[in-house]
């Protein structure tokens, strides 16, 4: 049995939209991705019942009064009804310790959901200059270099002290609450990575590996490829296989 995948997906006026890589990503290392739309999260427990891993895919800006912010005037547009969405499936999943990988907008929700705070705008709330975070490259070209911490889950797939990544962010984490620890920085101290020393396979990636992917970016395969590991063993361990 193939691990199913939940991918979490964009809500706008009139559609749900979700990008190719992320599904493509899945269906090459191995699982079943299934899109899950925003507004079921009256029906999580179901729904999580039903999931080997859930990828929070990318979007928007997290509603500030999430973490207890009143809303400054460099805040992007808010979905409120797909955070709700997204933190409920978090929390059920995390309790069900089942593996999550959040991707950009996906590994701030991720810092939400553990109780963690944003930057809703780095560039207006730096006091120090920073790299170019929004990258005007496409979206397959790395741009930026990330550190990597020793000891980590994000280490030992990479394998190195630093890759290259992609960037298409504003925001970005602030306080990151135990037991997320970070796993990975820009080189102006922007978090990129953070994982949980409290889970099986619990990581946020502030890049998007699903698009680097595309052009053979080997710590990108990697990374989906022990994310689908993990969420096979556990259905393994509990004897469904
Ligand atoms: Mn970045």
């Amino acid at each position: 049995m193939k691990p199913v995948i939940g991918i979490t997906s964009n809500i706008d006026a009139t559609s749900h939209t979700l990008q190719n890589t992320y599904i493509q990503a899945v269906i090459a290392g191995g699982g079943l991705p299934i899109i899950i739309p925003t507004g079921v999260e009256r029906d999580v427990q179901q729904l999580t019942s039903l999931l080997d891993g859930l990828i929070i895919s990318g979007g928007g800006d997290m509603n500030p009064l999430l973490f207890n912010e009143e809303p400054l005037q460099q805040l992007g547009s808010v979905t409120p009804e797909r955070d709700t969405n997204e933190l409920t499936l978090v929390k059920h999943m995390l309790a069900l310790d089942k593996p999550i990988l959040g991707i950009c907008r996906g590994h701030q929700v991720l810092n939400v959901a553990f109780g963690g705070t944003l930057y809703q705008d780095i560039i207006s709330q730096s006091a120090t200059p920073l790299l170019q975070h929004d990258q005007k490259a496409k979206r397959e070209h790395p741009t930026h270099s990330v550190h990597i911490e020793k000891g980590t889950i994000l280490e030992s797939i990479a394998n190195a002290e630093k890759i290259l990544v992609n960037s298409f962010h504003h925001q970005a984490l602030k306080d990151i609450p135990s037991p997320l620890i970070v796993s990975g920085r820009a080189s102006d101290g922007i978090v990129e990575a953070v994982e949980s020393t409290d889970h099986r396979f619990v990581v946020g990636v502030q890049w998007h590996p699903e698009a680097l992917r595309q052009s053979d970016d080997q710590v990108s395969i990697r990374l989906f490829d022990a994310y689908l590991k993990a969420c096979q063993e556990r259905m393994v361990a509990i004897g469904y296989h």
